[in-house]
């Protein structure tokens, strides 16, 4: 990183160009309710796989314009009235789109930052109001040209046969939004994407399975943009992972929550789908596009088939997640979470335990909890879909392998490719059918042999 100036006087920018340089972003203006002097406190950075998130801690709001200067790629964050009191050198830069930030004064009495960038983006700028943890923001989101995150397959990839059960794993809030704050600093967003970052690799090291995480560090995602991306990936099924919270401390235990048809299917599921969806609002994105009538019909169609599917799953989950920890209540949920309605992915959201209550908060927040709790949600996505393969799926090609039931039962001496020859079928379809990672049999072992 390199560093930059402290402090910096309206002449040398004008002589750095700002004055004359070409002006290739959108000026934005944002009136604040008040225009009183606001100080700018602290300064955090988010790194999304599109985007870098820069926060700053505003002890009001303040009017602020931002807008994108080239050669070299540089965005300047004007704020009225408002002052420094922060050293930009102290944030982190490592790994975002700013190389270095550096402060002037315009007019005496306004506030210039100038992020120097690696790269041309495109930005974009709001306010944020105080929420439990922080209190007035401003947040500047520098989007990338590219996407930089693993490679998610598109369902385009799949339409061939034999294609893997692709699950959707989604960590609730990130970023700025904490998502459900317990006793001893255990926060929800840390939590989830721990254990869904465990659940995707045991879903990674099951044959017929190709698990994709949504949220891969401490960003953001817009509630549709999650669906959204389960959606490229092809997803047979979508789980979002998060932990509950309630006014009083004695609440605890795991819920498996799927969409209602109707409305939320009780007082305290209302109330959370609530606090869920507010993440959004925090998030600063519009997230309700406007619906056609039509489009309406269609979806509430698509919605009413992949619900029978979202309530099996989820049956199948609440029993596996009752094996490692307490239920907060014996069947599974309904609500109107925003990520579950995918018209046509069957959707989870499932809550992990109760943060607010201090026993489930320190048992979230340790590894050897968490790996259990993504192991039980493994087991059960394993057996429902070993149960019920979607058409297509290896699970289904090897099912109806099974269901003609040829085996072979590895003896002494036998070697992969001595039995594939001996049934006339190649040492690939063997190793395909069985999961076979490697050509390593051991002598018990019983193998599917392939029938076509
Ligand atoms: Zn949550």
């Amino acid at each position: 990183m390199i560093r930059g100036m402290t402090t910096f006087s309206a002449t040398i920018l004008r002589r750095a160009g700002l004055w004359t340089g070409l002006l290739v972003g959108c000026v934005q203006w944002t009136l604040a309710t008040t225009a009183t002097a606001a100080t700018v406190e602290a300064a955090r950075v988010h790194v999304a796989p599109d985007h870098t998130r820069l926060v700053f801690d505003l002890s009001e709001p303040a009017v602020h314009r931002v807008f994108q200067l080239a050669s070299p790629p540089r965005v300047v964050v004007d704020l009225d009235r408002s002052a420094l009191d922060l050293d930009l050198d102290q944030v982190q830069l490592d790994g975002t789109a700013i190389r270095g930030m550096r402060s002037g004064v315009q007019d005496r009495r306004d506030l210039r930052i100038v992020l120097d960038l690696n790269a041309p983006v495109r930005p974009r700028s709001f306010l944020l109001k105080p929420n439990e943890r922080y209190g007035d923001r401003l947040v500047i989101d520098l989007f990338t040209t590219t996407w930089e995150s693993e490679p998610i397959k598109r369902a385009e990839e799949y339409l061939r046969e034999r294609r893997p059960v692709v699950v959707a794993v989604d960590a609730g809030h990130g970023g700025e939004d904490p998502g459900a704050l317990g006793p001893g600093h255990v926060r929800e967003k840390d939590v989830v994407l721990s254990i869904a970052r465990k659940l995707h690799q045991r879903l990674q090291r099951e044959p017929g399975f190709h698990p994709v995480l949504i949220r891969t560090g401490d960003y953001y995602l817009a509630l549709r943009k999650r669906t959204e991306l389960a959606r490229e990936a092809g997803a047979d099924l979508f789980i979002s992972l998060h932990a509950d919270s309630f006014r009083h401390a004695s609440a605890r235990g795991g819920s498996v929550y799927i969409l209602s048809s109707q409305g939320a299917s009780s007082e305290s599921a209302r109330w959370l789908a609530q606090s869920e969806n507010q993440a959004d609002l925090v998030g600063g994105v519009d997230l309700e596009g406007k619906e056609s009538v039509v489009a309406q019909v269609l979806l509430d169609l698509y919605v009413t088939s992949t619900l029978q599917q979202s309530h099996d799953v989820a049956a199948t989950l609440l029993q596996g997640l009752g094996r490692v920890t307490r239920l907060h209540k014996r069947q599974v949920e309904k609500a109107q979470f925003v990520v579950l309605k995918s018209p046509d992915i069957p959707s989870l959201l499932v809550e992990t335990g109760f943060i607010s209550n201090p026993q489930e908060a320190a048992q979230l927040a340790s590894a050897r909890h968490q790996e259990r709790l993504a192991g039980a949600i493994a087991d059960a996505v394993i057996e429902y879909y070993r149960a019920s393969p979607p058409p297509g799926t290896w699970l289904a090609w090897q099912r109806a392998s099974e269901s003609v039931g040829l085996k072979h039962q590895i003896a002494q001496g036998d070697t992969l490719s001595g039995i594939a020859s001996k049934y006339q079928v190649s040492v690939h379809a063997i190793r395909e059918l069985n999961g076979l990672s490697s050509d390593r049999i051991r002598i018990g072992q019983v193998l599917q042999i392939p029938t076509s």
